[in-house]
């Protein structure tokens, strides 16, 4: 009896942190989708957009993803090895937001993504999870919060792990990419109309993770 929870919502809005501890919580995977996004926007981000569609298929057919593991110890694996740290900067995130626009590369990725939720029960991280991969899940939830608080919070994470942050900077990368993600042609950002809606703007990640698990019974 497989069970998909949905969990999508604007850039550094808590989603990856949330969705992990709801994943943990009901013993089940953690599926981040961003990560696959990401990934392409690594690999060719950059040649992608003076590809042609065969291209892009060709270039979409090397990569296959799998997916181990529960809770906090889930793992997504890209041709067997576990996607790392490099995937995890603002250029990546960014050229992730360009790919992401592409019908190829969305329509790949739905296909993975949908066989990955048939195989195991997983809590899917992203933009477009219960509006478009998984319309059929039970339990969706839509995290929100004004582009100034996942900026200020963006930057608290990066002075906790001493990296040099600029919040002005911050606030301005989080708007781009919200405005690219949530004003594209293909599956743009926003809420399906059975999600569960939470404005985090005012409650921190416990006050989230409750509102979150009071839908469960
Ligand atoms: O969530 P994360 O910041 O890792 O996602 C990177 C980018 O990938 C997003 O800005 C978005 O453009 C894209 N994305 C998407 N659909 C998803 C997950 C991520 O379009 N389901």
């Amino acid at each position: 009896n497989l069970r998909v929870v949905t969990l999508d919502g604007p850039a550094g809005v808590g989603k990856t942190t949330l969705a992990k501890r709801v994943a943990q919580e009901l013993s089940i995977a953690y599926l981040d989708t961003g990560a696959m996004f990401r990934i392409f926007g690594w690999k060719f981000g950059e040649a992608a957009p003076s590809m042609s569609e065969t291209e892009l298929e060709e270039h979409i057919a090397q990569y296959s993803f799998s997916l181990s593991g529960i809770g906090f110890d889930s793992v997504l694996s890209v041709n067997g090895t576990p996607v790392g740290d490099e995937i995890r900067t603002e250029e990546v995130a960014a050229l992730a937001s360009s790919v992401a626009q592409l019908p190829v590369v969305r329509e790949a990725l739905k296909r993975v993504q949908r066989e990955i939720g048939a195989q195991t029960s997983l809590v899917a991280e992203g933009r477009d999870m219960g509006s478009v991969v998984f319309p059929t899940a039970k339990h969706k939830f839509f995290l929100d919060a004004t582009a100034e608080e996942r900026g200020a919070r963006r930057f608290k994470q990066l002075q906790e792990m001493g990296k040099p942050a600029d919040l002005d900077l911050i606030i301005k990368q989080i708007k781009e990419r919200d405005e690219q993600d949530r004003n594209r042609a293909v599956a743009p950002l926003v809420a399906a109309e059975d999600a569960h809606i939470i404005d985090t703007t005012e409650l921190d990640i416990d006050g989230v993770f409750d509102a979150i698990m009071s839908y469960f019974e």
